[in-house]
C-alpha cells in the first residue's frame, strides 16, 4: 500500500495534475476512457522524433535499423507483460476496437449460415457492432448473455447457448461501465469442450490485472495503450500462433506481402501478414515507456491501491440520499476501480456538467454500452473510474460536490 507521499510522488510524474479547470485543481477521475500520461511516456514521444524518426523494416539504413529495433523490442515486451508464447503472436493494431474489427474480418469465410456467436449484454460497442455485421453478413445467430440485477453475468445463459453450433465466444474481461471481473477462465475453459474460439475484450483489464494468456488458454485477447497510460491510436491483438496462422488478411498492401507479381501475390509471415503499411512507429515505441511504467510501480501494488480507492468511494457514495449505484452488492474482488450511477432522476449531463465545472472530469452518457443502460431502463450514466495518481481527499472532494450538484439541482 502506498503512502500519502508515495502517491504524491506518483502524482508529480503527471503535469496535467497540475491544471486548473475553471480554476479549481483537475480531479481527473475519467481513466476508463483514457488515462493521463506520466512524464517518461511524454518524453519517448520527442525522444523517438529527436533521435529515430525513420520507417521500419524497410530502409537498411542506420536509424531506420535502429527504429525496427525499438518496434520489435515493444513487441517483445508486451509478449513477455501477457505471458504469450511467442512474439509473432502479438500484432499491433490501432487499439481494441480495431483489434476486435482484424478478428472478426479475417475469420469471416469460417462462419457458415446457423453458426452461432456468443457475446454478452455488458459488452463495449466495438465488442457487438462487429459480431452483429459479421452473423448478418453469413447467416449465424447472435446469441447475448443477460446478467443478474447486481450486474454478474447470468452464467445459466451462456451454459445454455453453448453448443457445437457457437463457433466464438466474446466477452470482456471487465466491464468499462459496472467494473466487473468476469471469470473469463471458466467461460474459456467451457468454450473449448465444445471447439470455440474465445475473443477476451481486455480494454479495462492491462493496467489492472496481471495477465498470463497461455494460464487463460484464451485464443485472441485485445487492448489498447491508452488505458494503460500509453498514447492513443495504438494497442495489440493476441492471438494464438496456429490460429492466426490460419486467418485470412486484414487488409492488404506494404509490408504484409511475400512476393507480388501480376499473376498471384503472397503473403508474409505472421506477425508482419496483419500489419499492412506503415504502422504507428512513434505509438508503439512510446507504449513500450508506459508499459516500464507500468511495471516499475507494479500490477499488484497498481490493483490493491485502486481497489482502496473503490472500497472507500462506495462507502462515501452509498451514504449520499439519492444515488444509485449499478453493479454493486457484488464481492470487492470481483469488481475493479469503476463506479457507475445515477443521482435520482436527473439527467446524467447535467450532473457532469455541474462536476465539470467544479474541476471534476467524469464520464456521462451511454458509455459506449447502449444495450447495457436499456437492461437497468436509462438513458445513461455517470462513471467514475480511478488510476494510480487519485487520492482519498479527491473522493471527498467529489462526495461534497455531489451533494452541492444536488443542492442546486433540486434547489434545495
Ligand atoms: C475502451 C474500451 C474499448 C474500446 O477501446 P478503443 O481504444 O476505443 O478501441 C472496448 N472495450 C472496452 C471494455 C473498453 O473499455
Amino acid at each position: 500500500m502506498f503512502s500519502e507521499k508515495e502517491i504524491q510522488k506518483i502524482r508529480n510524474q503527471f503535469p496535467i495534475l497540475k491544471e486548473k479547470i475553471y480554476s479549481n485543481p483537475l480531479i481527473y477521475m475519467d481513466n476508463a476512457a483514457t488515462t493521463q500520461k506520466p512524464l517518461k511516456v511524454i518524453q519517448a514521444t520527442q525522444n523517438y522524433y529527436s533521435t529515430m524518426n525513420s520507417n521500419i523494416h524497410r530502409g537498411l539504413h542506420y536509424l531506420s535499423h535502429k527504429a525496427t529495433l525499438y518496434v520489435e523490442n515493444v513487441r517483445e515486451k508486451i509478449k513477455n507483460f501477457i505471458h504469450a508464447k511467442y512474439s509473432s503472436e502479438i500484432i499491433f493494431t490501432k487499439g481494441t476496437t480495431e483489434s476486435i474489427n482484424l478478428v472478426a474480418s479475417s475469420i469471416d469465410s469460417f462462419i457458415k449460415k446457423g453458426d452461432e456467436i456468443i457475446i454478452s449484454c455488458i459488452e463495449h460497442h466495438s465488442n457487438i457492432v462487429p459480431w452483429q455485421v459479421l452473423c448478418k453478413k453469413r447467416g449465424a445467430i447472435l446469441k447475448i448473455i443477460s446478467i443478474h440485477e447486481n450486474g454478474f453475468l447470468k452464467l445459466k445463459d451462456f451454459e445454455l447457448f453453448i453448443s457445437e453450433k457457437t463457433k466464438i465466444v466474446s466477452i470482456c474481461h471487465i466491464s468499462n461501465v459496472l467494473g466487473i471481473i468476469n471469470p473469463i477462465k471458466n467461460i474459456i475453459k467451457k468454450a473449448h469442450e465444445y471447439g470455440a474460439l474465445v475473443l477476451i475484450d481486455g480494454a479495462q483489464a492491462p493496467s489492472n490485472l496481471n495477465l498470463d494468456v497461455q494460464e487463460l488458454n484464451v485464443d485472441f485477447y485485445v487492448f489498447s495503450a491508452h488505458k494503460m497510460y500509453g498514447p492513443t491510436g495504438i494497442g495489440m491483438l493476441y492471438g494464438k500462433k496456429k490460429i492466426l496462422e490460419k486467418l485470412y488478411p486484414y487488409q492488404f498492401g506494404g509490408e504484409m506481402i511475400k512476393n507480388v507479381s501480376f499473376d498471384k501475390t503472397t503473403y508474409s509471415d505472421l506477425p508482419f501478414k496483419f500489419e499492412a503499411g506503415t504502422p504507428n512507429i512513434e505509438g508503439i515505441i512510446v507504449w513500450g515507456s508506459a508499459i516500464d511504467f507500468v511495471k516499475e510501480i507494479g500490477i499488484s501494488n497498481i490493483q490493491s491501491y485502486k481497489k482502496k480507492l473503490l472500497i472507500y468511494a462506495v462507502k462515501c457514495l452509498s451514504s449520499i440520499d439519492g444515488i444509485q449505484l449499478y453493479g454493486d452488492n457484488i464481492d470487492f474482488s470481483k469488481k475493479s476501480g469503476i463506479i457507475s450511477f445515477n443521482l435520482y432522476k436527473l439527467h446524467c449531463f447535467d450532473v457532469g456538467s455541474i462536476l465539470d465545472r467544479l474541476g471534476i472530469a467524469v464520464r456521462t452518457g451511454h458509455l459506449c454500452a447502449q444495450p447495457l443502460m436499456n437492461f437497468f431502463k436509462v438513458s445513461g450514466m455517470i462513471r467514475i473510474s480511478f488510476s494510480i495518481y487519485n487520492t482519498f481527499k479527491e473522493i471527498d472532494y467529489l462526495s461534497e460536490s455531489i451533494l452541492k450538484t444536488k443542492k442546486i439541482l433540486l434547489k434545495q
